[in-house]
Order: structure tokens, then C-alpha cells, then sequence
């Protein structure tokens, strides 16, 4: 077994983006500049957006955090959101998510120029991503890539289960692992709640990436040998041997799947720090017009 280690790959992934941004400054390009929206305090989006502003700060970029109450209405959001749109500086922004109930995240996300929105979210970017057209690709299912990528991980004519069918993490994945192109040609089978005989269907997968939100949920029974496990759950458990009363538990759970595996990702170190290196890799994209002329 081996473990995709996401903190030795975002490491590297930033690496090239912190000499990528050098050599772009040194040639006259701004400095990239991503803002992030932060509406209420809860802990895991604290979390989330703290670990992307030290990851800008790692790489060279400006960054601007703007927070906002609980109670702010989605009026005053969108006025946010208009203002940095029209802030020529700000390359590409994010609004984390989930947002408080009263507030529509279709409509959010939608609101945000799709030339800036880095999280790959707006339907104009789903669907060019869908497509094969130049896209801010969603930085859950980018870093999964980049992460086969790193560790040259053969995927074509490969069978990939991917469990939950979320907008941000679980579709768009399938898409990506169907393309035709080197880290991916897969045949996908996309599962989620309604699914029959989930177990049968998940012990055919030569690639489980798993993103449905339920700690622990995927078992050794669930798993075939050599399968390659991508574990994408992040969910705080109570722990009362920790100092912070919890712990990152993933959708996988690692002690009984991990020996079955040829490739595991952990949780913690995994996937989430891929995110936040993709999401930097956009926002270069952003700054140096790549995406959008
Ligand atoms: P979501 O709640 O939007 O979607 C969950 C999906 O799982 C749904 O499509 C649902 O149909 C499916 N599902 C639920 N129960 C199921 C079951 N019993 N069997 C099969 N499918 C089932 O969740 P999301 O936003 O996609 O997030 C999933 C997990 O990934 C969460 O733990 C979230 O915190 C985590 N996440 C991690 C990252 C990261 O960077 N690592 C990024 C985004 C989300």
C-alpha cells in the first residue's frame, strides 16, 4: 500500500506556483490577488479559510478575507460579491460554503463573474469543465487529478466508483474521470444515496473515490484487492482525547480499507490540502489570464 500524501504533493504543487508567480511578477505581471467571502463563524469554515490564506501567503499571492455576519442577507451578499467583481485587483474570489439557510447558494455562486470564480462553481465553468473547454475546474476533483498525476497513477481502462453526486465534489469528479485524456479515461460509475447494492457495486471499483459525507462509511468489505482509495469526507467527530474535543475523520475508514489498497489517501493530509493547492493553481490561472483572455 501506498499513501497519497497530500502534504508532500500540495507542497510541491505551491512550490511551482511560488516560482511560477516570481517569474510572472519578474516580467512585469501583478502580484495574483484571491479574496475570499466569509459569511458567519462556523469552525470547520474558519478552518477551510484560514488554511487559504496562509496557503496565498505561502505562494507569493495578496489575499483579502472579508467577513460577514450570520445575519447578513443575501442582499448584502451580492452587493459584496458586485463589489468584487468590478475590483479590477482581485483576480479570482471565493464564497465559502455552506452558507446560512436563508441565503441561496445556487443564486451565490451564479452572482460571482464567472472570469473570477476560482472555485469552478458557476455554471459556465461546470459546463465548459464539461465539455473539455479551458475552465476553473473545481478544486476538490482538480486536486484528485493532480494527485493521480504526481504519482503517475495509470487510470485508462480503469473502473471508478465515485460515491455522492454533490455539485461541487462528487459530479463533477465523474466527468473528469471519463475524459479523454492521460490521468483519467475511465469508465465511471457515479453512485449516491438512491443506489442499489452500493457494497457490490463499489467492490468492481479499481478506483473508490469516496464523497459522501459519512464518517467511516467505506469498510474493507466494501473494497477489492489493489483497489485505489481516494478518501474526500472531512467531518469533525467527538474526541475527547483531543485538546479540541474532535478529530478529522474521512468517509473511509482507513484501518480496515488501507491494507487492501495499492494506493490510499489519509484524512487528515489528503485531499483537503490538494484542494487549497488547486485553488491556487486557478487563481495563477486567473492572474496570468490563462482561462479568460
Ligand atoms: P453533499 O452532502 O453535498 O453530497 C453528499 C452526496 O453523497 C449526495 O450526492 C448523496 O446522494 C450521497 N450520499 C449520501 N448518503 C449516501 C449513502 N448512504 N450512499 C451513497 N451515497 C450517499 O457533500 P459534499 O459537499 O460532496 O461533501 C462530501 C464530503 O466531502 C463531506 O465530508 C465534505 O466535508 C467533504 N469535502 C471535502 C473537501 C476536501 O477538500 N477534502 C471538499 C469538499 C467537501
Amino acid at each position: 500500500m501506498i499513501l497519497l500524501d497530500g502534504k508532500k504533493t500540495s507542497t510541491e504543487v505551491k512550490d511551482e506556483i511560488k516560482k511560477d508567480v516570481e517569474a510572472f511578477v519578474a516580467k512585469g505581471g501583478k502580484i495574483p490577488h484571491l479574496a475570499a467571502i466569509l459569511v458567519g463563524s462556523d469552525g470547520a469554515s474558519e478552518t477551510y479559510v484560514a488554511s487559504k490564506v496562509k496557503s496565498c501567503e505561502q505562494v507569493g499571492f495578496n489575499s483579502t478575507l472579508a467577513r460577514m455576519s450570520t445575519e447578513t442577507t443575501e442582499e448584502e451578499l451580492l452587493a459584496k460579491i458586485e463589489e468584487f467583481n468590478n475590483n479590477d485587483d482581485i483576480d479570482g474570489f471565493i464564497v465559502q460554503l455552506p452558507l446560512p439557510k436563508h441565503i441561496d447558494e445556487q443564486k451565490i455562486t451564479t452572482a460571482i463573474k464567472h472570469q473570477k470564480d476560482v472555485d469552478g462553481f458557476h455554471p459556465v465553468n461546470v459546463g465548459r469543465m464539461a465539455l473539455g473547454q479551458p475552465a476553473y475546474i473545481s478544486a476538490t476533483p482538480y486536486g484528485i487529478v493532480q494527485m493521480l498525476e504526481k504519482y503517475d497513477i495509470e487510470t485508462s481502462g480503469k473502473h471508478c466508483v465515485v460515491i455522492g453526486r454533490s455539485n461541487i465534489v462528487g459530479s463533477p469528479m465523474s466527468i473528469l474521470m471519463a475524459k479523454n485524456s492521460k490521468y483519467a479515461n475511465c469508465t465511471v460509475t457515479l453512485t449516491h444515496s438512491r443506489t442499489k447494492d452500493l457494497e457490490a457495486v463499489c467492490r468492481t471499483a479499481d478506483i473508490l473515490i469516496v464523497a459522501l459525507g459519512k464518517p467511516a462509511f467505506v469498510t474493507g468489505s466494501m473494497v477489492k484487492d489493489g483497489a485505489i482509495v481516494i478518501d474526500v469526507g472531512i467531518t469533525r467527530v467527538v474526541d475527547e482525547t483531543k485538546k479540541k474535543g474532535f478529530r478529522i475523520q474521512g468517509d473511509v475508514d482507513f484501518d480496515s480499507v488501507a491494507e487492501k489498497t495499492s494506493y490510499i489517501t489519509p484524512v487528515p493530509g489528503g485531499v483537503g490540502l490538494m484542494t487549497v493547492a488547486s485553488l491556487m493553481k486557478n487563481t495563477l490561472a486567473a492572474a496570468k489570464k490563462e482561462i479568460y483572455k
